[in-house]
């Protein structure tokens, strides 16, 4: 084990670095070796009962709320700084307990400084309305806060996902208490090391790594608990929503996707192979949001499956420590699933243009990029999520084939469409039923463009200033005067 074994990884509670009432660990291993990284003290259900008691105290005594607007928005600008200034360190434990690249490491923290500063930056701009009823009566509206946000994340990108839902709860007055991916749980340890150096109330934010099935659980169907965030697979998703639904919680959901890009004949052929191959293999494709389903125009169907081929084989696969273009899967149980789904994939009659199995002989969970075409929408593997590096192409012949096939699985999260001709894009773009689509590329938007789920893919937005409208309730106040 590497010397962070003796750093003590703990849950954040009230402002104090804490154990957890079980004294047990969790062991965190590092997927590019398999080796174990580090231990961090491990949440039980009695310690979610304490983090949401401090959340409930923060709230009632106004932690957040005491602030004035502006106050709160440049608390989000010192956690970004702090967050910007451990950029080294936390890019490391990503490639660590994560399996990214150093690059994709480095991305991460300032993609989350960058949520910071967003969201402080609109911290004194969600304004009310004044509603005119006539004389005698003035009438205006507020957002309200819910009360204690509880927000759960998963081990693909923690530090984003899980910030960016934190500061627009903390900004609109809001509490937290943020239950970290056991897996991956090290960058937001580091992510509360710099909330507490920025002077976020004791008691607003409160972090805790503990497994799903008890912790996870224990949070989600709290009493104390007033809002839920829940980023995960949809089955996870489904057991949150039934927790929510006993005690009428509101809840934002992001949950899974296959999306689909579309690839017309007169599209850039070689171009879109490259954008599709950087929506697939980022982050060896455990992106809710990846290009993991291509459909191609039947003319130009052989030439792009062969682009795509050669940038799956152009990509080294390895250590992200080592400057690997791609990392690994998260675990050996995740490496398992997705190899076991191509193998269902050959038995099904699809053709394995490249990839379809692990690296053999190594350590880490690694997976060869993978292609399949020959495949056909009613087949498991154009319908379910693998989360690995596996894309699949299906020909179509007209664009309401394209449409009907991209809006053809339980899922709605992403689309694509590439073409030359802004009608044709247009016409497409207006027809998927998706949260976002993107036109001759893949992820185009940033953090100022609203996020999430269509259908199985869940509701409410993240990102953008639409996702504040998720961490309030309008008050109206009618005054007689
Ligand atoms: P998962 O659902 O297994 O776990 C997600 C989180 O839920 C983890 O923190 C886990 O500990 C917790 N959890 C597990 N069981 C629970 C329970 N019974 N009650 C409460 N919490 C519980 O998902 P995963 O495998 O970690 O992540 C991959 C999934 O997440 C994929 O489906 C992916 O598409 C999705 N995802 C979606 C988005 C998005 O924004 N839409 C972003 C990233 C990942």
């Amino acid at each position: 084990m590497t010397s962070l074994a003796q750093t003590p990884w703990r849950n954040f509670i009230d402002g104090e670095w804490y154990e957890g009432a079980s004294a047990e660990h969790i062991l965190v291993t590092n997927p590019a070796t398999g080796q174990p990284v580090a231990q961090v003290a491990r949440a039980m259900p009695q310690d979610v009962d304490r983090a949401v008691g401090a959340a409930r105290a923060a709230f009632e005594r106004r932690a957040m709320l005491a602030l004035s607007p502006a106050e709160r928005g440049r608390l989000m600008f010192d956690i970004a700084r702090e967050l910007r200034a451990m950029t080294e360190e936390i890019a490391e434990l990503e490639c660590l307990d994560n399996g990214k690249t150093l690059a994709n490491g480095r991305n991460e923290v300032a993609l989350t400084a960058r949520y910071l500063e967003y969201y402080g930056g609109l911290a004194d701009k969600l304004e009310g309305r004044q509603i005119p009823l006539g004389d005698g009566v003035v009438d205006y509206t507020v957002h309200m806060p819910f009360g204690v946000s509880a927000q759960i994340v998963p081990w693909n990108g923690p530090l984003p996902v899980g910030a960016r839902s934190v500061c627009c709860a903390l900004i609109t007055g809001n509490t937290v208490v943020l239950k970290s991916p056991e897996d991956s749980p090290l960058s937001l340890i580091k992510f509360a090391q710099a909330c507490e150096r920025a002077g976020v109330p004791r008691g607003a934010f409160n972090l805790i790594c503990g497994y799903g099935h008890d912790t996870g659980a224990a949070l989600a169907a709290h009493a104390g608990v007033d809002h839920i965030v829940f980023t995960g697979s949809l089955e996870t998703g489904k057991r949150v929503l039934r927790a929510a639904a006993e005690r009428v919680v509101p809840c934002v959901m992001e949950l899974g996707g296959k999306s689909a890009a579309i690839v017309y004949t007169d599209a850039d052929v070689p171009q879109a192979a490259a954008r599709v191959a950087r929506g697939i293999f980022t982050h060896a494709g455990q992106i809710c949001s990846a290009a993991s389903r291509v459909l191609v125009q039947r003319a130009v169907h052989d030439p792009f499956v062969e682009a795509l081929v050669r940038e799956a084989r152009a990509r080294r696969v390895g250590p992200g420590a080592e400057g690997a273009d791609m990392g690994p899967l998260i675990s050996a149980r995740q490496l398992d699933k997705v190899e076991d789904l191509c193998r269902v994939g050959v038995a099904e009659g699809a053709r394995l243009a490249c990839g379809g199995e692990r690296v053999a002989d190594v350590a880490g969970h690694f997976m060869l990029p993978t292609v399949f075409h020959g495949v056909t929408p009613d087949m498991c593997i154009a319908r379910e999520e693998f989360f690995g590096p596996v894309v699949v192409v299906l020909p179509f012949d007209t664009p309401e084939q394209a449409i009907a096939l991209a809006n053809g699985t339980d899922y709605g999260l992403a689309a694509g469409v590439f073409t030359r001709d802004l009608k044709q894009a247009l016409w497409t773009a207006d027809r998927l039923v998706a949260g976002q689509v993107y036109v001759n590329d893949w992820w185009v938007g940033g953090v100022e463009t609203p996020f999430g789920g269509t259908k199985r893919s869940g509701y409410g937005r993240e990102k953008g200033q639409e996702a504040l409208l998720g961490y309030v309730q309008t008050k109206n106040i009618g005054i007689r005067l």
